[in-house]
């Protein structure tokens, strides 16, 4: 007991001597493929962000309100933003300088509190923006526009800054509200659950965490479709105004979806789920409880290979986020693999043609684009295909019933969380009680070629 003591009050006096004085926190995190994406010296526990929008004009302003702990001594910090013009910042209810400078995607407004803040300690910061959707950027915007005069956030991977300052890397995970303003006529839309309409302000509670990267935010002439899915899961859609009877049952389909889905992975990840099928959006993207399709989508008759898609990164990529965007094929290749598997039993192609076409064409973006664990960039086949390529084989070597456990207990494990291509490694070898998918693992994700897959 006295050791104990004493050993509390040296490492006391050592804490106190080596005392770091207050630094600003760092531009960037140091993301293998975006290295000024997020920045460093704090983390975010909770985002309320008021997005008040006029249609048409595109003109909106906003206020975000975060509370997060330093995790260094900071006379500084700063935010990932583009393209706002930067009104007021306030850190714990007093006035704070702040400048904005050139980032690799976008800008970065560095905040400098009227007093340091301390390491451990909690603080709120407060910036006011507004700006218009529709002026130039200086990265990629998230911005997408549709026939309405509204618009609908894509995100993905850099761009939630282009709505509002924030900490936009996927490992600052926070809980969010959303507080969205809608003129008559409109609807908005946000991740989580809708929790007051006062007027034209919709708010909406997003209590499980999320990455920036997965926003929903939109403000659109939508209708609200409900339905409820497995174990009386609120289900909430957005279609298209006057598309009701095309777009509502296909939303409908979603319910089903969430059955399969559950058969493999357990329970769905969040408190609620919807697809927001929107004219102005011609890809697919996952954002958190609310995915969003361009309507050209569904004029395809393998439509609902893509609703899988999505639906099943709700568990791979939002509920258990990459830890870098390097790991990104965890989220691409589950989605690619289990919407193939979803394919070929709904009259599609089988999936070991699929992966043969896959083996067969792996190694040529190997050599120009990366592995799939360590992609040059963000897109490509090698994260996608190549990464449901990975679990096949992974599936081959340890046969079905291990490879189903795998995948279960990963998600289950790292719910809420992020992990990276390192851990899963890990996690396939020790679920599997079998050390040598180290090496296996490693020759797949990092290796030049493919390795000898039977059936290939
Ligand atoms: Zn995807």
């Amino acid at each position: 007991m006295k050791r104990t003591v004493l050993a509390l009050v040296a490492a006391a006096l050592l804490g106190t001597a080596a005392a770091v004085p207050p630094s600003p926190g760092s531009p960037g995190l140091g993301d293998p493929l975006f290295p000024t994406l997020g920045n460093g010296g704090y983390d975010v526990r909770h985002y309320d962000v008021s997005f008040d929008f006029t249609p048409v004009t595109y003109d909106f302003s906003g206020v975000v309100r975060f509370t997060a702990k330093a995790t260094q001594a900071l006379s500084s910090f700063n935010l990932d933003t583009d393209g706002h013009v930067i009104d007021a910042v306030t850190v714990d209810g007093r006035p704070a300088a702040w400048a904005l400078s050139a980032g690799q995607s976008g800008q970065e407004l560095t905040v400098t509190p009227a007093e340091p803040l301390r390491e451990h300690v909690p603080f709120e910061a407060e910036v006011r923006f507004h700006g218009n959707g529709k002026a130039p950027r200086a990265g990629l915007t998230g911005w997408r526009f549709g026939p309405d005069g509204g618009f609908a956030a894509a995100a993905q991977s850099s761009r939630a800054d282009t709505f509002f300052p924030v900490n936009d890397h996927p490992s600052d995970k926070a809980t969010w509200t959303f507080r969205v303003t809608a003129p008559e006529g409109y609807v908005a839309t946000a991740n989580g659950v809708l929790t007051g309409r006062d007027g034209g302000t919709w708010t909406f509670e997003e209590r499980e965490p999320m990455a920036s990267e997965l926003i929903g935010l939109a403000v659109v002439k939508g209708t609200y479709v409900h339905g409820t899915g497995p174990h009386a899961l609120p289900l909430r859609h957005v279609v298209p105004q006057g598309q009701e009877a095309r777009y509502a049952p296909i939303a409908a389909e979603t319910g089903a979806q969430i059955a399969w889905a559950e058969a493999r992975f357990g329970r769905f990840p969040f408190s609620t789920y919807g697809v927001h099928i929107y004219p102005g959006y011609t890809d697919a993207l996952e954002n958190q409880t609310l995915s969003l399709f361009g309507t050209g989508w569904f004029d395809r008759p393998a439509y609902s290979n893509t609703m899988v898609h999505e639906l099943v990164h709700q568990w791979f990529g939002d509920s258990v986020t990459p830890a870098t965007w390097q790991d990104a094929w965890l989220n691409e290749g589950p989605a690619v693999y289990y919407a193939a598997v979803w394919a070929q039993e709904h009259g599609g192609q089988p999936l070991a043609d699929r992966m043969r076409g896959v083996y067969a064409k792996l190694d040529e973006v190997r050599a120009k684009d990366g592995p799939p664990g360590r992609p040059k960039g963000l897109g490509g086949y090698n994260i996608y295909d190549g990464g449901a390529l990975v679990l096949y084989a992974l599936r081959t070597e340890v046969g079905e019933e291990t490879f189903d456990r795998i995948m279960r207990r990963w998600v289950q494990r790292n719910k809420d969380g992020n992990a990276s291509t390192e851990d899963f490694i890990a996690h396939a070898a020790a679920t599997a009680h079998r050390p040598a998918l180290d090496g296996f693992l490693r020759a797949w994700l990092y290796g030049p070629q493919n390795p000898p897959l039977e059936g290939m």
